[in-house]
């Protein structure tokens, strides 16, 4: 690891300061970060503490949601009592990622910003477009068992790492931002995370400097939910493929559904497709296939991890059915 200088924020707007200048990065739980900074694939010349700022609350919002702190630690989240209750998918997916001690210090806001674990990206002897721009992708022609599949570009086929959040995308999560100016924006989680297209090295829609400073999750949506990891253990490990499922049925006929994807893209992944195919039709084998076909229409895989997209398609089925059986 590369000596660093440390800064302690004390409020949001100074961290936002901070992390604009050149190598400026702020750290919160450092469970992703100080991996990447002992492989020195992050050498950042200062690091920016935001652990003693305020936004470690969770507060219902007056539209009968939640808004949760960027600070609040994955584990709080998961055991959160309105969580348990009204968001479960939310709750089964955060206790699916990592473990128990990496929970307890990893945040909300951090968890969004994770890396992709790319074994060439964390290698710093393997080209890899997204760590060094214009060099190659080595997972292109390498191993890419834990690849996409979908959203895809010549430049990079990683997948983005968080159960935390596929589930925020099935409910719609806003993510809300601070900038160096004090300057507030609300994010839709659908456009927090970009593809990667010709610029894999740029992952978000932040600007320099923009730090997230709260989720905003709206009121529950009607329906059972669940999340579905598919994983290589039974813990410690990142999703092959997963599913965050909210679904509506009632006597064998489905009212609405929302399905988002982990482990398939380069972000969390919603097929309005897929989700359209379930709604207003009958529960069975036929309906399920038919949404399984629509979220892989585009589906591309690279040799070692063709396997993604049977994978998919049968977890789909098992969840659809397993949600909607009387
Ligand atoms: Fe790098 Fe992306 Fe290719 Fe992995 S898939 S080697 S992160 S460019």
């Amino acid at each position: 690891m590369r000596a660093f200088i440390y800064h302690r924020a004390d409020s949001p707007v100074h961290a936002a300061a901070a992390a604009i200048q050149p190598g400026g990065k702020i750290i919160a739980g450092g469970t992703n970060l100080l991996d990447l900074m002992k492989l020195q694939v992050e050498t950042p010349s200062s690091l920016i503490d935001i652990n003693r700022l305020p936004l470690d609350k969770i507060e219902e919002t007056p539209e009968g949601g939640l808004r949760i702190g960027a600070l609040v630690r994955n584990s709080d989240l998961a055991a959160d009592s309105r969580v348990r209750q009204h968001y479960g998918v939310l709750s089964r997916a955060l206790l699916a990622g990592a473990s128990a001690q990496l929970r307890n210090k990893a945040t909300t806001g951090g968890n969004l910003l994770q890396r992709t674990r790319c074994y060439y990206f964390y290698d710093i002897t393997k080209p890899c477009n997204k760590r060094k721009p214009g060099s190659v992708c080595a997972a292109l022609a390498g191993f890419n068992r834990i690849h996409a599949i979908l959203g895809t570009s010549e430049q990079c086929i990683a997948t983005h790492p968080s159960d935390m959040a596929v589930a925020m995308r099935a409910l719609d999560a806003k993510v809300e931002t601070i900038n160096d100016s004090g300057e507030n924006k609300i994010i839709p989680i659908a456009e927090l995370h970009r593809l990667p297209g010709k610029t894999p090295e740029i992952e978000t829609s932040l600007s320099p400097g923009e730090i997230i400073t709260a989720v905003t999750l709206p009121p529950p949506p009607p329906g059972v939910q669940l999340y579905r990891k598919v994983r290589d253990r039974a813990s410690y490990a990142f999703a092959l493929v997963s599913v965050a499922a909210i679904v509506d049925s009632a006597r064998g006929r489905i009212r609405s559904a929302r399905l988002a994807f982990g482990g398939l893209a380069p972000k969390p992944w919603r097929s309005p497709q897929a989700e359209q195919e379930l709604v207003d039709a009958p529960a069975n084998t036929t309906t399920f296939n038919a949404a399984a076909e629509a979220v892989l229409k585009d589906a591309r895989g690279f040799g070692d991890n063709d396997f993604k997209i049977p994978l998919t398609r049968r977890t789909l089925h098992r969840v659809l059915d397993e949600m909607t059986r009387a």
